[in-house]
């Protein structure tokens, strides 16, 4: 593998043998001063992903850059797996597989390698085409909303559907991320942990900056008044005892814990209902919040499920300007905000 395509794509098992044959190993990349520059790089992937959902681009132009591009893939990772949030590690992914796409839309000779490492089964046929089988191609499209990836909308023959080099491009995408997802967190040795402390520590201040921006309650904890109506309601049935269908359980937990509610905050809420039963609300709350399984919680139905599963009671006249509950919480907040501040004028 030559030195550029492993700096433009090393998450390939080929950079990582590009590295060994340059004579590196982990504990000099984590603390000898010949690769500061990589641990920089590395930190500002993570970075990137965070707060612009991407890896920015640096100069590859000396074989020197080249192994600093390289190196800083693996220590990057380290950063993540030592933080092991899973917001982190999804956006840390998304990152670097959309990096990859950019730099494949490009650089369609490197597909095939690409594909290869991922074990994507294709090939590229005399017209520039490729011909991916069907069944990694379900496998990696299914995630995709527009019609137009329905397996039933593409030219299919022989088991192998013809697609063009940037849809192609695409779902390499998602298998790369599918990769670092289900790779990450690395079990990171305690001394290495020690040394990557300082950078640990700044992403962690980051992300749990940025976390607290995304929430709809800016951290400032939940304000009753701006719950959509059909959490209002599927909350006050449960405060009056009322036997609720899974469906609205299911969207009121994980909607209450999306807006940062603690699962102590969450069951004290259904304790007031006069048949509450501890152990049963404490298995079904840990589960949908993911304290159970030591992992986040469920992300809550968008407006579209909740018509579906017949728990959109009354909605308002601000719901047919939102597709999610949670959008109507954050619209609420904002418009109280403003009016607060038109109101200092
Ligand atoms: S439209 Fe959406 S936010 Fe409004 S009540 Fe229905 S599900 Fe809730």
């Amino acid at each position: 593998m030559d030195s550029l395509q492993a700096a433009r794509y090393p998450f390939l098992r080929g950079s990582a043998k590009y590295a060994e044959a340059n004579h590196t190993d982990i504990e000099s990349l984590i603390s000898s001063p010949s690769y500061e520059n990589a641990r920089k790089r590395g930190l500002e992937r993570v970075l990137g992903a965070i707060s612009d959902h991407k890896v920015g681009d640096v100069s590859l132009l000396q074989e020197y850059d080249r192994l600093m591009e390289v190196l800083s893939y693996p220590y990057a990772r380290m950063i993540v797996s030592c933080i092991n949030d899973r917001f982190l590690t999804k956006r840390y992914a998304l990152a670097e597989a959309s990096r990859m796409n950019e730099l494949l839309s490009n650089d369609h000779a490197s597909e095939m390698i690409v594909a290869e490492d991922l074990e994507v089964r294709s090939t590229v046929d005399t017209e520039g085409m490729v011909r991916m089988h069907f069944s990694d191609y379900l496998r990696f499209s299914h995630v995709m909303k527009a019609v137009e990836w329905k397996l039933i909308n593409t030219d299919l023959k022989n088991g192998f559907v013809r697609i063009e080099p940037d849809k192609f491009d695409r779902l390499l995408q998602n298998a790369l991320q599918e990769r670092i997802e289900s790779e990450l967190p690395l079990n990171v040795p305690d001394a290495f942990r020690k040394a990557l402390k300082k950078d640990i520590d700044h992403v962690a201040v980051i992300l749990s900056e940025t976390k607290m921006k995304l929430s709809p309650t800016g951290g400032e904890g939940m304000n009753p008044d701006y719950l959509p109506p059909c959490i209002r309601a599927i909350l006050a049935s449960a405060q009056n005892g009322v036997n609720l269908p899974h469906s609205a359980r299911f969207a009121l937990v994980s909607y209450l814990n999306a807006l940062g509610l603690t699962y102590e905050q969450i069951i004290a809420l259904f304790s007031q209902s006069p048949d509450f039963d501890e152990s049963k609300s404490s298995y079904q709350i840990k589960h949908i919040t993911g304290e159970e399984r030591g992992r986040e919680g469920y992300t809550p139905p968008e407006c579209a499920t909740m018509k579906t599963n017949g728990i959109c009671f009354d909605p308002d006249n601000l719901c047919s300007r939102v597709n999610h509950p949670l959008s109507y919480y954050r619209a609420k907040s904002d418009f109280a905000k403003r009016d607060e501040k038109e109101e200092k004028k």
